[in-house]
């Protein structure tokens, strides 16, 4: 079996706690834009009703101000992993192979994936 590296299991975490970050963002979304409509079916559904719970500005605003970070955490949730735990440039992060002088796509010791 082959271990899994400490770099890559610190990149697994972070991308675990970015996607319930996101979630907590797109269930807060949702609850955000579908709270006044329950509340208008609630009190009897109609036009009115629903313009007049909805406080337009404030509850579309606030569900969009969450879900677009939130759709953003999901698609971006890898990237953002590479970027907050980071590929030591001079070495493997596999193996600490020195990779000063290689230019290759991946690792001369242990073929380690560096485009990863
Ligand atoms: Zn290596």
């Amino acid at each position: 079996m082959d271990q899994i590296h400490p770099i890559v299991q610190r990149r697994n975490t972070a991308v675990t706690m970015i996607r319930c970050v996101a979630l907590v963002l797109v269930f807060f979304a949702a609850f955000s834009v579908l709270y006044p409509v329950g509340r208008a079916l609630q009190l009897g559904l109609s036009w009115n009703n629903i313009r007049a719970i909805w406080d337009w500005p404030a509850w579309l605003g606030l569900g969009l101000a969450t879900l677009i970070p939130g759709i953003a955490l999901i698609f971006l949730d890898s990237r953002i992993a590479r970027w907050l735990v980071p590929t030591p440039r001079h070495a493997c992060p596999r193996c600490e192979y020195d990779l000063n002088r290689s230019e290759a796509s991946r690792c001369p010791e242990c073929g380690y994936n560096l485009a990863v």
